[in-house]
C-alpha cells in the first residue's frame, strides 16, 4: 500500500469516529430527556384518571336515587351494581355515615370484605397521603394501592352528607392499553416490585415503598436512529475503507500489471528474442543519442560492426539449433569485455554491433576488437563438437568518420566491407581513402587500360645513396599516373585495383619498358623496377623481361627487380625457377618491404636475393618505441652475415641516418635525400654529384 494512504486512511477514521462518538453522546441526552417526560406524562396520566373518573362519577344520574335514602338495601344495591356496570368500575361501596354501616357490592363476593376494610380504612384516615419521587400521588382523595392481584385506583365521593362513595377502577388491561396508546409507550404493563429498568415508574404501597412497577418498551426515535446511524456510520466507514483499501489494491495491482506488461512489450520491440540483447532499433536509437551529444565532449564514440565468418556454414552443418547456441555464446563472450555504458546489439542474422559511446581514441576501440577476435577464436562447444567461426569487424570513429549516426554507420559498414575483402576473421578500421579507393577503384575500372595508352602513365625515380658517403648508388622507379582531371595520383591508390582488374600486367610492362628506356641514359646506374606478384607470377615474365632488356640496349646488370614475400608465397618452386633464372642472367633481385610479413627468414635463405629492403615502416615506429631500432639493428646485421646488401626505405631525418650508417646499413633512401623525381630531374642530380660514372661497388655486401 502506497504510503499516503494510511494517513488518510487515519483521517477518515478519526472523522468518523469523533461523528459517532458526538452522536453518542447526543443521543443519550435525548434518551434521558425523553425518559423524564414520558415518566412525567404517565404520572399525569394516572391524575387524570382518578380525577376523570371523580368527574364522572359525581356526574352520574344514578347517584342521586343511591343516596336519597329512599331505597331499601335491595334496592340500593342494585342500583350500585347498575354503577358499576356503566362506569367500567371494578368495584364500589357506599358508606353511609349515619347507620355506620357499610354497603358494598363487588364483582367478586370473596374479595369484598377486604376491599371494603381498606376502603373504609382510608376513610376513617379521612385524607389521602401522598409522597414526592418513587409514588404517583394522585388526586385529591384518590390513590393508587395494591390488594395483592391488582392495582387498584380508588376515587372517594363524598356524596350529600351522609355518604361517602368508594370505586376503584382496576388499571387493567383495557386501562393500560388506553394510556399506551395515548403516550404512545409501547407494551406498558406492570411488574411486581421495583423495577431495574430505566423505563419504569415504581408504585407505592401504604406505607409508601414501590410494590409495583409500570414499565414499557422504551421508544427512543432520535436517539435510537441516531445510534444506529453512528453504528451503521461506523461499520459503513469500515466497510468503506476496506472496500476503498482493496479496490485500490487492485488497482494498484491491476496498474502495476499494465506498467510490467507494457515495459515488457516495449522491452520486446527493442529487444533481439534469441540471445536477449538490444536489437536494431534501439541500437541506432542509443547511437542517436549519444551522437547529440557528442559535440559537447572531448572524447569520441566508435561503431563496430561485427559480422560472423562461417556463419552460415554452422547453421547447415550443425543445424539451426547449434547456430542459435553459438550466436548466443558468441554475444556471452563479447558482453563481458565491454563497460557497463557500452552497448552490445544483435542486429539481426549473424550481424553485430558495439557502441563505445567515450572512446578516448582509436585505440580503445581497435583493443577491442582485438579482444573480440581473440574470444571467438576459442572453439564453441555445442552439444559436445567444436565448432569454430570467426568474425570480421569494421570500426567506425566519431565524429571523425561522421557526425551523424547514418553516416557512422554507412562508415563502419565500409570499414567492414573492407576487411571482409581483405580475408576476413580480423578488423579495419574506417578511414576516409577508403572511400577515396572505392572511387579510385571506379577510376582504375574506366579509364586506366586508356591511360596506359594514352601515355598519362610517367615514372620518377628516387636514389638510394651510401650510408658512408651519401653518393647515389642506385634509383627505384616509381610509377605516376598524371590524370587529366585529378592530376597526379600516387601507385598506392591504383596498383591494388590493377592487380586486380588484371591490369598489372599491361602496367608493368609499361613500367620496365619505361624504365629500361631510362636507364639507358644512365648506363652504369641500377634501376631497380617494382614488381607485383601478379605479374610475376606470369608465365613468361622473364621472357618479357628478356625481351625489353634486348629492346632497351640495356645490360641485365642495370636491372633490379624489387619483389614482395607476396611473390613467392603462392608458387614457390615456381617463382624460385623464375628467380634462378633471372639471376643467371645478371638481374638483381631485392626483397622489397622486409620485415612487414611474417616469415621472412624463410624467404632470405631459400631465394637467392642480392638485397633487402628494410620497410620504411620500421623507421616509422623507431621513433615512437625504440624497440624497432633492436630490429633493424638486427636485420642489418642478419644481412650483413648472409652477404647481401641492405637498404633501409624511408629515411627522413639525420638522427636516422645516423643510426643506419652506425649499425651498419649500405644504403638509404627517403626524403632525406632526394624525393622521388622524374629522369630529367635525377640528370640534374647526378650531374651535380659530379661523378656519375660507377655502379655500386659488388664489394659493398662485404665491406
Ligand atoms: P615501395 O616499393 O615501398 O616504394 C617506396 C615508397 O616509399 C614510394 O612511395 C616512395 O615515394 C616512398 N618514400 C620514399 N622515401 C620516403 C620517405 O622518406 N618517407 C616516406 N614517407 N615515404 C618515402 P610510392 O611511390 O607512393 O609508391 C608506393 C608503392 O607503390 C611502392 O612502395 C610500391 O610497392 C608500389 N609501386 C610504385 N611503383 C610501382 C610500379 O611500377 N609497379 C608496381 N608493381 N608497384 C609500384
Ligand atoms: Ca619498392
Ligand atoms: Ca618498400
Amino acid at each position: 500500500m502506497s504510503i499516503w494512504l494510511i494517513p488518510i486512511a487515519l483521517l477518515v477514521l478519526s472523522v468518523v469516529g469523533s461523528i459517532a462518538l458526538v452522536a453518542h453522546s447526543a443521543a443519550t441526552r435525548q434518551l434521558s430527556v425523553e425518559l423524564e417526560r414520558e415518566k412525567h406524562q404517565l404520572t399525569q396520566s394516572f391524575h387524570y384518571e382518578a380525577e376523570g373518573l371523580l368527574g364522572v362519577l359525581s356526574r352520574d344520574e344514578g347517584l342521586g336515587d343511591l343516596v336519597s335514602g329512599n331505597q331499601t338495601r335491595a334496592e340500593r344495591e342494585r342500583s350500585l351494581q347498575n354503577l358499576l356496570l356503566r362506569q367500567d368500575l371494578d368495584y364500589a361501596i357506599l358508606v353511609s355515615r349515619l347507620d355506620g354501616v357499610t354497603l358494598a357490592e363487588a364483582g367478586e363476593a370473596d374479595v369484598i370484605p377486604q376491599r371494603a376494610r381498606a376502603a373504609l380504612d382510608l376513610v376513617d384516615n379521612s385524607r389521602m397521603r401522598g409522597s414526592e419521587g418513587a409514588t404517583i400521588g394522585i388526586g385529591r382523595d384518590a390513590r393508587v394501592m395494591q390488594d395483592g392481584t391488582g392495582l387498584l385506583t380508588f376515587a372517594t365521593l363524598p356524596v350529600g352528607r351522609n355518604f361517602v362513595l368508594i370505586a376503584t377502577r382496576p388499571i387493567n388491561t383495557l386501562t393500560l392499553r388506553r394510556l399506551a396508546t395515548m403516550l404512545a409507550l409501547p407494551n406498558l404493563r406492570v411488574v411486581p416490585g421495583r423495577s431495574p429498568l430505566e423505563t419504569s415508574l415504581p408504585i407505592a404501597g401504604q406505607d409508601g415503598r414501590a410494590v409495583m412497577s409500570v414499565i414499557w418498551d422504551p421508544v427512543r426515535e432520535a436517539a435510537d436512529i441516531l445510534r444506529e446511524l453512528a453504528l451503521f456510520g461506523l461499520i459503513g466507514t469500515c466497510v468503506v475503507a476496506t472496500v476503498g483499501v482493496l479496490l485500490f489494491r487492485r488497482i494498484r495491482r491491476s496498474t502495476e500489471e499494465l506498467l510490467h506488461r507494457e515495459a515488457q512489450a516495449s522491452h520486446e520491440a527493442r529487444h533481439d528474442a534469441l540471445s536477449g540483447l538490444p536489437n536494431r532499433t534501439a541500437f541506432i536509437d542509443a547511437l542517436k543519442e549519444n551522437m547529440e551529444h557528442l559535440p559537447h565532449l572531448d572524447h569520441s564514440l566508435a561503431v563496430l560492426l561485427l559480422d560472423l565468418d562461417k556463419f552460415k556454414d554452422v547453421n547447415d552443418t550443425y543445424g539451426h539449433a547449434a547456430g542459435d547456441c553459438v550466436l548466443v555464446e558468441f554475444g556471452a563472450r563479447v558482453r563481458p569485455l565491454l563497460r557497463q555504458t557500452d552497448v552490445l546489439a544483435r542486429l539481426g542474422g549473424d550481424e553485430f554491433a558495439v557502441l563505445l559511446p567515450s572512446a578516448r581514441s582509436h585505440l580503445d576501440a581497435t583493443r577491442l576488437a582485438q579482444a573480440i577476435l581473440d574470444a571467438t577464436g576459442r572453439a564453441f562447444v555445442v552439444d559436445g563438437i567444436d565448432i569454430r567461426i570467426g568474425v570480421t569487424i569494421g570500426i567506425a570513429i566519431g565524429p571523425g568518420d561522421g557526425t551523424d549516426s547514418a553516416t557512422l554507420l554507412r562508415a563502419a559498414d565500409t570499414a567492414l566491407y573492407r576487411a571482409k575483402n581483405d580475408g576476413r576473421n580480423r578488423f579495419n578500421l574506417y578511414e576516409h581513402r577508403m572511400n577515396e579507393q572505392e572511387r579510385m577503384r571506379k577510376l582504375v575500372d574506366d579509364e586506366l587500360r586508356g591511360a596506359i595508352e594514352r601515355n598519362e602513365l610517367t615514372l620518377v625515380y628516387q636514389p638510394q645513396v651510401h650510408a658512408d658517403t651519401g653518393r647515389i648508388a642506385s634509383v627505384e622507379a616509381l610509377v605516376r599516373w598524371r590524370h587529366p582531371v585529378h592530376g597526379m595520383i600516387p601507385p598506392t591508390t591504383f596498383i591494388a585495383a590493377a592487380e586486380e582488374r588484371g591490369l598489372i600486367v599491361p602496367l608493368g610492362e609499361w613500367v620496365m619498358r619505361r624504365a629500361m628506356r631510362d636507364a639507358a641514359r644512365w648506363p652504369k646506374l641500377r634501376v631497380g623496377v617494382n614488381v607485383s606478384a601478379v605479374q610475376f607470377r606470369q608465365k613468361d615474365f622473364v621472357t618479357s623481361v628478356m625481351r625489353v632488356l634486348k629492346e632497351c640496349a640495356v645490360q641485365s646488370l642495370q636491372l633490379e627487380l624489387e619483389l614482395t614475400e607476396g611473390v613467392l608465397v603462392e608458387d614457390a618452386d615456381q617463382a624460385q625457377a623464375a628467380m634462378m633464372e633471372l639471376r643467371a642472367l645478371g638481374v638483381k633481385l631485392a626483397l622489397d618491404d622486409f620485415g612487414t610479413g611474417y616469415s621472412s627468414l624463410i624467404y632470405l635463405r631459400r631465394f637467392a636475393f642480392d638485397k633487402i629492403k628494410i620497410d620504411k615502416s620500421f623507421l616509422e615506429q623507431m621513433e615512437a618505441t625504440g624497440e624497432s631500432a633492436i630490429l633493424v639493428h638486427s636485420v642489418v646485421h642478419l644481412g650483413r652475415a648472409l652477404g647481401l646488401e641492405v637498404t633501409a626505405e624511408g629515411v627522413e631525418t639525420e638522427e636516422q641516418r645516423r643510426f643506419l650508417q652506425a649499425v651498419g646499413c649500405h644504403l638509404l633512401q627517403g626524403y632525406l635525400f632526394s624525393k622521388p623525381v622524374p629522369a630529367e630531374q635525377l640528370d640534374e642530380l647526378l650531374r651535380s654529384e659530379g661523378d656519375i660514372s660507377r655502379l655500386p661497388p659488388r664489394q659493398i655486401g662485404a665491406a
